[in-house]
């Protein structure tokens, strides 16, 4: 027999979050065909692994790259981490379904994150159709699909608008997620502090997660609340998972924000664990930083968030909503998740801007931004950005403690996400989250090598074998014969994140190969520019 490819030499971590062992590894068609202690045949290449270790490559559990996918398919500050699967649609926000007639609509409401998607066309409507179409890009890494909320919402439900959904709307929002569900897609996913979806009531999402559970699909959540009403906001979840009788659900990028409140995942915790022994099957995501990442429109409370883009840049031009908006950050709102009061201006960074004018505070907070600008207080800037860039603004929060941060990260309910997206390296917007650049290293370098937070081992199965098991793969996420072939092969050693906050357009070190569907993407550090990712539909 001669392989595609032999990986020599090398130790091998499974997945499992077993011991390593020595252990060559023969892969042919995509496929790993053997695992031996010594394998003599001859091979097309040869890896020499000596010294590194060989691992199954990361299933990232909670991504954003299918923004980034009609732009290239070129994600490099992904695949540089061994990302070798992206779970996408994350947050209650993807890119499908669009109805007929309501294309201009979808790309308006997604300029506002970034104005290229104004100049982008999408050439689809349902979800199936949309799943053949990034079937056609050449995508380096596997992609697996979530269908958002927002999208089943803004197609059939109550668009934009504060109120709960008529039985015809709901019966609308029903047909597209099962269109979706049977087009592929994994579940449907939440991102419940966002307007509109802020505006959703608990018994409407038990109604559409029944529709879930009818096709053993999964409900992952961006909860309601990560600061005062975390706990509130996990118990929601899983009752919408219990209740509506789903497989299993996924909290989001698991933190605790604000500093009044941390220590409060000592609680979170224990209901997770809680619903585990109870029959019902939740787990959680993290990346490992400090800070958050989101729009700067989200700060302001939901009933200003109301409507379209246009209704809402109006609405905050107004000085007197301004005084009424200021008060509500004061006094706080029931429910609310209040940044401006619980994290405060002085801990939100520009991470980009819309507009030429504002291009030079990336980086810089809002507190410093009003002292470089000379405006006479934070509020000033506050809505000063949010009117000059169209609400166009995202922000990154230093919001979390390094003892929850641990405490999340060393759960057995734990898998790594980034949160993030594939950035590729041509690209240079802002100062993006250095989450995209650097999870999975970071995650081996500081918190395994240098912190001794988790066992290798550990580490490991949190990036491959479990979130495989989460989304039912039986053919991922374990270096097994039979199974396919993605592969990370990186130093133990010497493997760290370089992204900071400041310069995060880095790439990491210490991770020389990774291999998707047994075809090299990066050798020696070095991308090949080949496109063998596969969409993989959830099977019936
Ligand atoms: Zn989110």
């Amino acid at each position: 027999m001669s392989y595609d490819i032999i990986i020599k030499n090398g130790k091998i971590v499974s997945g499992t979050g077993n011991p390593w062992y020595f252990g060559e590894i023969g892969i042919k068609d995509g496929k790993i065909v053997k695992i031996r202690s010594k394998l003599n045949e001859s091979a097309t290449k040869e890896i020499d692994a000596a010294g590194l270790i060989t691992c199954p490559g990361f299933i990232d559990i909670h991504s954003h790259t299918d923004y980034i996918l009609p732009i290239s398919s070129k994600v490099s500050s992904t695949l540089y981490q061994g990302i070798t699967t992206s779970v996408v649609g994350m947050c209650g926000e993807g890119m499908a379904p669009i109805p007929v007639g309501r294309e201009n609509e979808f790309k308006k409401d997604l300029s506002t994150m970034n104005p290229i998607f104004e100049q982008l066309d999408f050439p689809y409507h349902t979800f199936a159709e949309y799943l053949e179409y990034i079937d056609k890009l050449r995508n380096p890494a596997n992609l697996i699909f979530f269908v958002g909320y927002k999208n089943i919402r803004l197609a059939g439900g109550q668009g934009n608008e504060d109120r709960s959904a008529t039985i015809e709307e709901l019966k609308s929002m029903k047909k597209y997620l099962t269109e979706a569900l049977e087009a592929g897609a994994f579940g449907m996913s939440t991102g419940l502090i966002y307007a509109p979806q802020v505006f959703v009531k608990k018994e409407e999402l038990i109604e559409l997660a029944k529709v879930i559970a009818e096709h053993d699909g999964l409900y992952f959540s961006h909860i309601r609340g990560e600061g005062e009403t975390v706990v509130d906001a996990v118990k929601e979840a899983i009752e919408i998972v219990e209740k509506s009788g789903c497989i299993g659900g996924q909290i989001a990028h698991h933190k605790i924000s604000g500093e009044r409140f941390w220590g409060a995942s000592k609680e979170t915790l224990r209901l997770i664990k809680e619903a585990n022994e109870r029959g019902v099957s939740i787990s959680c995501d993290q990346y490992p930083y400090n800070r958050g990442m989101s729009g700067l429109v989200t700060a302001l409370p939901p009933w200003a968030r109301e409507g379209k883009d246009e209704q809402i840049l109006e609405r905050i031009k107004s000085l007197e909503i301004q005084e009424r908006i200021k008060k509500d950050v004061k006094d706080g709102i029931k429910g609310w998740e209040n940044w401006i009061r619980d994290e405060g201006f002085k801990n939100m960074y520009i991470s980009s801007v819309n507009s030429e004018q504002w291009k030079d505070v990336a980086g810089k907070s809002l507190s410093e931004i009003t002292k470089i600008k000379g405006l006479s207080d934070d509020w000033e800037t506050y809505f000063k950005l949010l009117i000059d860039n169209d609400l166009g603004v995202m922000i990154t929060i230093e919001s979390m403690s390094e003892e929850d941060i641990h405490q999340i990260m060393t759960s057995r309910y734990q898998m790594v996400g980034t949160d993030g997206f594939g950035i590729p390296s041509s690209f240079k917007f802002g100062a993006y989250h250095p989450r995209c650049f650097g999870t999975y290293p970071r995650v081996l370098g500081k918190y395994v090598r240098e912190e001794k937070v988790l066992t290798l081992e550990n580490a490991i199965r949190k990036m491959t074998s479990f979130p495989a098991q989460r989304l039912g793969l039986k053919d991922r996420g374990v270096i097994l014969e039979g199974n396919w072939a993605d592969i990370v092969i990186f130093n133990p050693d010497t493997v760290i994140d370089k992204a900071t906050y400041e310069s995060p357009y880095q790439l990491p070190e210490g991770i020389p190969h990774v291999i998707v569907n047994g075809v090299i993407v990066i050798e020696n550090g070095k991308p090949n520019r080949k496109g063998p990712g596969k969409v993989i539909r959830r099977s019936i």
